[in-house]
């Protein structure tokens, strides 16, 4: 990984009265360090990747501390870290992006939370959750009741959150049980300041080792039956622990207001958002002074009843706001207030949308709803004109385009190594028909959208072969997987390959080899070349290791195996049309050999700038496209989607289609020039090198051509 974090790591080591500035996140990983963790895991996801990406480079720091960090190679090897807090008195950590995380960790999780920890155990999700989203539309809230796991939804300020870590751990002692801390996007990226705390050594850590392992304990294993106990202690005992402790320790927060017949019960998580709606309304200030009394649930699992009870008594009505379905809070505090005989009316999900972000605008709808019922009078009428204003300026955004918007969907990077294997993908189908493709999690899952549509399912991140085996069963032609390499060392290598070679399936899997999970901000995995040459570059004993995929395969048996580079088009459609045609039988992979480009070009632009202002000789290549010659077709376009490659308005006025065009954002990867020769495009590509700082014989050339044309 090129991204550095060493600002970030600077703030990791403020001491006690320092303040901390910052974004949520980084908030957090401030505060485990600040709250004494013996050790850190977890697998990257947005929005929670900084977390482990910042640790993983603050090496000499979690060094002085003993703090253990783990880059584990998926989610339910993180929680299973996580194991350590069960006979050990010791706070752990992991990190992972939920809700496709938090179903890879569950198997572990509900073995951890079985015979619970003694230690804290913490483990900090990205609720990607909503519009900006990139998956399935669940809860972790879910996870949470099933495993009896305590559900922790901070405020986003930073003094709160980083309060909720330090309490999260402490709830977890208190209660013997795991805690899931959920962090929305926009709680990760909040920006704020809190007072910092000199960070705790762990009294049992990578520095001060334990002389003898725990001793043998069959309760505290997840295992009947055992297990039957583990179940009793979940409600009996572990619950009623934790919910005294959420008590004790306030970690809800009730915010008073003159209101007395009505009142909102909110998630930790959408309180900013649900302040800004009722300043819209004029209920509350930018300071969070409000006139509709708000208690906040920092902790939204398990609930306490009586706060819940003292809350609700002697009001007409409350409202729930809680994001997505279904509405387990909303449930939960019906029969509670039903158990206490206490008849408040409740609303959320019938005045708020059952599904979606709840976003200030969509709370703000649901609150005027609220106030027509109950406290008619300016603040309904205007959320009422707030909303009717919207309408309005959304359709007068429509009327000024003549047609509606064509969607514009996130495309591969310019110069991407994957973009000219989807190219192959599609000429090797115009010579043999169209194959079913499994596509998977990762960047290569932009090639669903236009100019290649590919793509007939995705079931998971390094599942693309597995959910193509029932579809082999009754295709004429072989399917297709596509999987990148981190999907293949995350799930894929034992999900897909090895369940291909054991039923010994006729299969074809690409396997694209950029050397990082990238989409996920390009971290390392255990094939990313690097570590270990760079040790015995630098003259150290090499410690790491740099297993290639190849190897790995040949390991297990697979005997169909090419190893293509990306850019050569015409190889890789070679290479498709022979896996998918061939009658050898079994697994064929085809590994497309292409280092990511955002990773390269980080690497390259300040090495070239650098070059540059020592005077030295450097050149850049870039491609462009001969107006003259382009027949303005755009066939090219089709077999590539790079955002460089677009088109310009013909200079030529017997031209009235517009022609290709390359902008100067070109990183000369080369696939322009491939896809020409490949499909046998118009010859109006050409390739130029651009020299700076040029050497004699250069500049001499250079004259000369000039001159030439100048008289031709
Ligand atoms: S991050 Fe790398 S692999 Fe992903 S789209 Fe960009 S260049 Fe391609
Ligand atoms: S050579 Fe073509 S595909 Fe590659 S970066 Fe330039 S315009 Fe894009």
């Amino acid at each position: 990984m090129e991204v550095s974090f060493s600002k970030e790591i600077e703030l990791l080591k403020l001491g006690g009265g320092q303040t901390f500035h910052g974004e949520g996140i980084l908030a957090v990983t401030k505060a485990l360090l600040q709250s004494g963790v013996t050790y850190v895991g977890g697998y990257q996801g947005a929005p929670v990747s900084h977390l482990l990406d910042v640790m993983v480079q603050a090496k000499e720091l979690m060094g002085e501390l003993g703090v253990h960090v783990e880059a584990c190679t998926n989610e339910a090897a993180a929680a299973a870290m996580l194991g350590a807090s069960i006979m050990y008195p010791v706070r752990g950590a992991v990190t992972w992006k939920s809700i496709v995380g938090t179903n890879v960790a569950s198997d572990a999780l509900s073995n951890l939370s079985s015979p619970g920890v003694i230690g804290g155990a913490l483990i900090v999700v990205g609720e990607d959750y909503g519009e900006g989203a990139s998956v399935i539309q669940e809860r972790t809230h879910a996870f949470a009741m099933k495993s009896a796991m305590w559900l922790v939804d901070p405020r986003p300020s930073l003094p709160n959150i980083v309060r909720m870590v330090e309490k999260g751990f402490e709830l977890s002692e208190a209660s013997n049980a795991p805690v899931i801390m959920e962090l929305r996007i926009r709680a990760c990226h909040v920006h704020g300041s809190f007072e910092a705390k000199t960070n705790r050594a762990a009294p049992i850590s990578a520095r001060q080792l334990q002389e003898e392992p725990a001793a043998f304990l069959y309760d505290r294993l997840a295992h009947p039956p055992v297990t039957f106990k583990h179940e009793k202690l979940k409600y009996d005992v572990r619950m009623p622990a934790a919910r005294k402790f959420i008590a004790d320790n306030g970690l809800n927060e009730f915010f008073d207001g003159p209101a007395k017949d009505i009142g909102i019960i909110v998630q930790g998580g959408l309180y900013n958002g649900l302040i800004r709606a009722l300043q819209e309304l004029g209920l509350a200030d930018a300071f969070g002074e409000t006139q509709i009394p708000v208690f906040v649930l920092n902790v939204v699992y398990p609930l306490v009843p009586d706060e819940i009870v003292k809350f609700a008594a002697g009001r007409k009505a409350i409202m729930i706001v809680e994001e997505g379905q279904p509405e387990f809070i909303e449930h939960e505090i019906g029969t509670l207030l039903r158990r206490a005989d206490i008849n408040t009316a409740i609303h959320g999900k019938d005045m708020l949308p059952m599904a979606g972000e709840y976003t200030s605008e969509v709370m703000l709808g649901g609150l005027t709803k609220l106030l027509a019922k109950y406290a008619p009078g300016e603040a309904q009428k205007k959320g009422e004109a707030y909303e009717q204003q919207i309408v309005q300026l959304r359709q007068q955004a429509v009327a000024k385009f003549a047609a509606p918007l064509p969607p514009r969907p996130p495309g591969f990077c310019i110069g991407c190594p994957e973009r000219p294997v989807f190219a192959a993908l599609k000429l090797a189908q115009q010579d043999i028909g169209k194959v079913h493709i499994s596509t998977d999690i990762g960047c290569h899952a932009l090639a669903t959208f236009e100019p290649f549509s590919f793509g007939n399912s995705i079931l998971g991140y390094g599942m693309s072969l597995a959910s193509g085996a029932g579809v082999a069963s009754f295709s004429a032609r072989r399917p297709v997987a596509i999987m990148g390499d981190g999907g293949f060392w995350h799930n894929g290598l034992l999900s897909g390959v090895s369940s291909a070679m054991l039923n010994e399936r006729d299969r074809v899997l690409v396997i694209m080899k950029n050397g990082y999970t990238s989409a996920t901000g390009t971290q390392d995995v255990i094939s990313t070349p690097g570590p270990v040459s760079r040790q015995i570059a630098e003259g150290a004993s090499a410690t790491g290791t740099e297993q290639t995929i190849e190897s790995t395969l040949r390991g297990m048996g697979v005997k169909w195996l090419r190893t293509v580079h990306t850019y050569r088009v015409t190889d890789m459609r070679a290479a498709l049309k022979e896996a998918i045609t061939t009658k050898t039988e079994g697994l064929k992979v085809i590994v497309a050999e292409g280092e990511c480009q955002l990773e390269r070009q980080r690497r390259i632009r300040p090495l070239r700038a650098k070059q540059l202002s020592e005077g030295k000789r450097v050149v850049r290549t870039r491609y462009g496209v001969d107006e003259d010659t382009c027949t303005g077709d755009h066939s090219c376009i089709r077999l590539s989607g790079c955002p460089t490659l677009t088109v310009k308005t013909a200079t030529d006025p017997l031209k009235t289609d517009p022609v290709a065009h390359v902008t100067n954002g070109c990183v000369g990867c080369g696939l322009c020039g491939e896809n020409a020769h490949a499909a046998t495009l118009c010859p109006s590509f050409y390739r130029a090198d651009i020299v700076s700082n040029p050497n004699a014989l250069e500049r001499g050339l250079a004259k000369l051509r000039r001159a030439v044309t100048r008289a031709g």
